[in-house]
């Protein structure tokens, strides 16, 4: 399968103080893979475009208040690494990509950010990839948090599959005329995780490009809600290969700080793509 991780320097070094620290040390983990030419390595940059579709997404107020907070050009790459991934996968460049970031996205809505997001990263990348003439995209979110963000900027869009896993309440509440899914695992376990997966992925969906928002902080030994374990990531990559059956597969770095947890399940995810 063709490959790319996008990774830089900065997102450890200048990403946010919870996110940061494990970065560099699940990249180095997987460098055995780059060396052997078994994935690409891309190195994202701003430009005049990345800027274009930060202003489609957020408001001036939303981008002075990030700047304000001294996170504005790390989560600008970040975000600027996931629109040249999903291009690169539009275009047939790449079937798998997983994007490094130093901030998150998903907690970032039109005029309010919160939870170590700044700017929505995926929806910047749906604008990218809606310019390239892909229309029906689709993103499941299995950070334990609820994607609000994602949702005040896609929401109302049928367009956008959006499946989000959350840790509130055990419920599922459907809106299928907005393609919008909750699914409220509770507490969690594997066991629960894995059944709810499977059920969101024995259906038929309509999309051209998949986006997962890759969120290791449901891990028992991270910092919020799941409590999987090892067996659920390993499942996940699996499941989502399986269910892609080809089209292009884009992974999004969000919520986790452990870099135990982090150099374990992200190889582990990417090599179960190559
Ligand atoms: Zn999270």
């Amino acid at each position: 399968m063709k490959a790319g991780v996008w990774y830089h320097p900065d997102f450890s070094l200048r990403g946010h103080s919870v996110l940061r620290d494990r970065v560099e040390p699940a990249f180095n983990a997987m460098t055995d893979l780059i060396e052997a030419g078994k994935i690409g390595l891309f190195t994202p940059a701003i430009t005049q475009e990345t800027e274009e579709l930060l202003n489609q997404c957020h408001s001036a107020r939303h981008i002075a208040m990030v700047k304000a907070e001294h996170y504005h050009d790390v989560a600008l790459l970040s975000a600027a690494g996931v629109v040249e991934a999903a291009e690169r996968l539009a275009t047939g460049d790449l079937e798998f990509a997983f994007c490094f970031v130093g901030a998150a996205g998903h907690h970032a809505g039109y005029d309010r950010f919160w939870g170590f997001c700044y700017y929505n990263d995926a929806v910047m990348a749906i604008k990218k990839l809606r310019a390239l003439g892909i229309k029906r995209v689709m993103i499941i979110d299995v950070d334990p948090h609820f994607g609000d963000g994602t949702r005040d900027l896609i929401g109302a869009d049928p367009d956008v599959i959006h499946v989000n896993f959350h840790s509130g309440s055990w419920r599922i509440v459907e809106d299928p005329e907005l393609n919008n899914y909750d699914i409220g695992l509770g507490s969690g376990g594997d066991s629960d995780f894995i059944d709810a997966l499977n059920r969101v992925l024995s259906r038929s969906w309509d999309y051209e490009i998949l986006m997962i928002i890759f969120g290791h902080d449901s891990h028992i030994l991270d910092y919020g809600g799941f409590a999987l374990t090892e067996i659920s990531f390993k499942h996940l990559a699996e499941a989502i290969k399986e269910f892609a059956a080809g089209k292009p597969v884009l992974f999004i770095l969000s919520g986790g700080a452990n870099p135990e947890v982090a150099k374990t399940v992200i190889p582990m995810v990417i090599k179960t793509f190559l």
